[in-house]
Parts: structure tokens; C-alpha cells; sequence
């Protein structure tokens, strides 16, 4: 479980967060929107405890994490994997490898575990290739299968579909969905698209100004697997 107590962060006098209250329980899928500006990758940064909040605590899985010396707080970010809007692939390294890196940089050399993600976001085929080789919504697969390749208890994700095009966005999200029916992570999805955090997400955060001002459970509604493809939608609309 994430929660996060009355947390506050200021840069030089700006406070940035105001008094954070939030829950996340385990293997729960949430969203967290708000204007730019508002905090929400600050907040991000925070419970993957890259920045300490100026004030107020952070517990993970009923630990104090303010109070955890840099081992314990390395040990608690392997559990953690973000993802970003840009993707951040190494443009060097082959698909394989990109997927590999967390594991070589353990040591561990074997790569029939990248050839399993690569496989599960349906890349295989793609495992040669480069970064530049590749259309956005297959970068953020590749990306999303090195996320996964450390078995993280969280992922977070930042703006993950906002580079793509609605109907790959639509394919990410229902690959997140699989992500979380089988490896079972807690998810906390910030976005600007409401779309996206409806047809994901069990729950929303909204932040306005650095404050969280409300939240709410959501009927989620699943994205249609077999909904009109792009071609009939562009039909039908044009
Ligand atoms: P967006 O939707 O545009 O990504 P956001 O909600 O993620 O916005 P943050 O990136 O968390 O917003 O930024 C919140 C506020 O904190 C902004 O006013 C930003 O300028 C400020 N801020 C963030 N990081 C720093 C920093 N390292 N130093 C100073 N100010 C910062
Ligand atoms: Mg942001």
C-alpha cells in the first residue's frame, strides 16, 4: 500500500504540494489528473522517492519510508517502474537490449526473460531493431516491456499515452489492462486525457494548484477489443 500523509513539497519558498492525503491500496489501478502545473509529476517523483517531501511522511507497504536510510531506499525503488511520455530507449541499443538493461545492470546476463516481455507486447519480431526503427506506440511497448522486466510491485506512469495517436493509445491502454490482470502490479496513472483514466482506471486524484481536491471512484469501462478500427472510425467521421 502507498500513502502518503499530509505531505507538502516546497522548491526554494514555492510550495508545490500542499498537505497530501492519499491511499493507494495493493494491485489497485488509479488515475491522478489535473492541469499542467498542478503537480502531478512531482507527486510521482515523490512516492518513487527521488525527492523527500518538505514535510509530512510516505509509507510504503506499512514501512516510514522518510525514515529509510539510500540501501533501503534503492531496494524499495527496484520495486518501482515508471514510465514516461518520451519513452526514454537508449537510441544505441537494440530493442533486446533496451528491454534487457535492468537486468544486465544487476549482472545477470540471460535474455529468454526480454524475449518473454518482447513477446507479451507482441514485439518479437522487432527485437533486432533500433529505437529509430520504430513507430511511438511500439517505443512505449519496448518501453513498457523494460518496466516490467524487474517484476515491479508499482508502476507509475506519466503521461504514458499522451505521445500517441488515439487508437494506439487505445491498444496501450488495453496492454496496461493485461499488464495488471497478470503481473498484478499497483498502477497510478497520471493523465491529461479523461478518456484514458476512465477506461482504466478504478479510482481519480484531482489536483488543482498542488492540493488534491477531490476524489472519486469511477465505473470503469473497458475499451472494446473488437471496436470499429481506425480506418471505419475515419469513415464514418471524415
Ligand atoms: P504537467 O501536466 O505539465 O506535466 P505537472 O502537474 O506534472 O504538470 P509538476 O511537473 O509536478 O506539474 O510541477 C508542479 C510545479 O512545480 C510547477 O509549477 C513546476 O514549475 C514546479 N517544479 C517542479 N519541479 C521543480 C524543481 N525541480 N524546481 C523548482 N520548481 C519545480
Ligand atoms: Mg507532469
Amino acid at each position: 500500500m502507498i500513502e502518503l500523509v499530509n505531505v507538502s513539497k516546497k522548491y526554494q519558498e514555492i510550495e508545490v504540494l500542499k498537505g497530501i492525503n492519499l491511499k493507494v491500496e495493493e494491485n489497485d489501478i488509479v488515475g491522478i489528473v489535473g492541469e499542467s502545473g498542478s503537480g502531478k509529476s512531482t507527486l510521482l517523483r515523490l512516492i518513487q522517492l527521488m525527492e523527500e517531501p518538505t514535510s509530512g511522511v510516505i509509507v510504503l507497504n506499512n514501512h516510514l519510508a522518510t525514515t529509510w536510510n539510500k540501501r533501503e531506499i534503492c531496494e524499495q525503488q527496484k520495486k518501482m517502474s515508471l514510465l514516461f511520455q518520451n519513452f526514454n530507449l537508449l537510441s544505441n541499443l537494440k530493442v533486446i537490449d533496451n528491454v534487457h538493461l535492468p537486468l544486465k545492470l544487476q549482472g545477470k546476463k540471460e535474455l529468454k526473460k526480454a524475449e518473454k516481455l518482447l513477446d507479451f507486447v507482441g514485439l518479437s519480431d522487432k527485437k533486432n531493431m533500433y529505437p529509430a526503427q520504430l513507430s511511438g506506440g511500439q517505443k512505449q511497448r519496448v518501453a513498457l516491456a523494460r518496466a516490467l522486466i524487474t517484476d515491479p510491485e508499482v508502476l507509475l506512469l506519466d503521461e504514458a499515452t499522451s505521445a500517441l495517436d488515439e487508437q494506439t493509445t487505445r491498444e496501450m491502454v488495453l496492454l496496461l489492462e493485461r499488464v495488471h490482470r497478470e503481473f498484478k502490479p499497483t498502477i497510478i496513472f497520471v493523465s491529461h486525457d479523461l478518456n484514458v483514466i476512465k477506461h482504466c482506471c478504478h479510482k481519480v486524484f484531482i489536483m488543482e494548484k498542488g492540493c488534491l481536491v477531490d476524489n472519486f471512484e469511477i465505473q470503469k469501462e473497458s475499451f472494446l477489443t473488437d471496436d470499429e478500427s481506425y480506418l471505419d472510425k475515419a469513415r464514418r467521421v471524415l
